[in-house]
């Protein structure tokens, strides 16, 4: 088909805010690479979020103006008062080629697309999957260390193990903190009762911060971001939509009260691009089969760019 003029959100394939279609690594060429991950067998109780790559895109499609390829539009925020994204050119790569059963071989093939991105210099936008994907993710930045994770998320992710699974979605921060280039992981809106006081205590005993719900809600973000090293280097963020509240965001497999505003992360974010360099973002654990109205994936999307503005926002 010719390439459309008017470009509607609801015509043609939906790659993530229509951006082109670049399914071979070795012909990217372009500042964000998207790439989606469409796995979830690391989940116990509520699978589905294999399903929300292409949910993401789908909702994407209603920002296509940041997609058409080399000089994006980009969005003006009324709030900063200045254009995001202009220029900033977004490729969608398609989605790491998973099977079932097989979590070693899907592991390689997400750490070696990763990879390839970050040698082709061009910023990877995750699009998950369970949380369990930032590990194989985070151990292709060995060339970034040290490296900071921001985590957004109800739970800590930080188990040794779980019945003896040292790579379910339980776990990907403890494995990711054993790699030598990651210095910290630095969590915000943590709440949920299933994470122990054992999980809170290791990970704080390794150096790690961690700040609940409250921490956010009674001290608020620049208080907080006060405790982190005043260090100039490499963050990455890792969005768990259950981190934000599921008033707003219901679906994902451990909805959990009290949760973040959208406010909030972007303040997070704000923060982090104002004293490093944010190279990388996942966003995981969309599950669009328990949200009929599909309002968690258009936040995604919306959480998305505001993470990539970040990264590309130099005012
Ligand atoms: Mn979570
Ligand atoms: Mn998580």
């Amino acid at each position: 088909m010719k390439q459309q003029i008017t470009s509607l959100p609801h015509t043609g394939i939906a790659t993530f805010c229509k951006a082109p279609y670049v399914p071979d690594l070795t012909d990217l060429n372009a500042d964000v690479a998207v790439i989606g991950i469409p796995y979830d067998e690391a989940t116990a109780m509520r699978p589905g979020s294999r399903q929300a790559p292409r949910a993401i895109r789908d909702a994407s499609t209603r920002f296509g103006f940041l997609g058409k390829g080399v000089d994006s539009n980009g969005f003006y925020d009324i709030n900063r008062d200045r254009k995001l994204l202009s220029g900033v050119s977004f490729a969608d790569c398609g989605d790491v080629d998973v099977i079932y059963f097989d979590q070693d071989r899907n592991f390689d093939l997400i750490y070696s697309a990763v990879t390839q991105i970050l040698e082709k210099e061009a910023l990877p936008v995750i699009l998950g999957g369970d949380h369990s994907i930032s590990y194989p993710v985070l151990r292709a930045y060995e060339q970034f260390g040290p490296l900071r994770v921001i985590l957004i998320d109800a739970h800590l992710d930080y188990k040794d193990n779980l019945l003896g699974l040292k790579y379910t979605n339980n776990s990907p921060f403890r494995r990711a903190f054993e790699l030598s280039h990651v210095e910290q992981i630095i969590s915000f809106g943590i709440r949920g009762i299933k994470s122990t006081d054992l999980e809170l205590r290791e990970s704080r005993s390794h150096g790690n911060l961690v700040f609940s719900n409250y921490d956010v809600f009674e001290q608020g973000i620049a208080a907080l971001m006060h405790q982190i090293p005043d260090t100039v280097g490499n963050y990455y963020v890792s969005i768990d939509i259950d981190g934000l509240d599921p008033a707003i965001c219901p679906g994902t497999e451990s909805p959990e009260a009290e949760g973040l505003t959208v406010t909030q992360v972007k303040q997070i974010l704000q923060h982090i691009g104002s004293r490093g360099r944010l190279v990388g973002v996942d966003l995981v654990e969309v599950n669009p089969y328990l949200d009929p109205s599909e309002l968690t994936q258009h936040m995604a999307v919306q959480l998305l760019i505001e993470t990539i503005a970040t990264a590309f926002d130099n005012a």
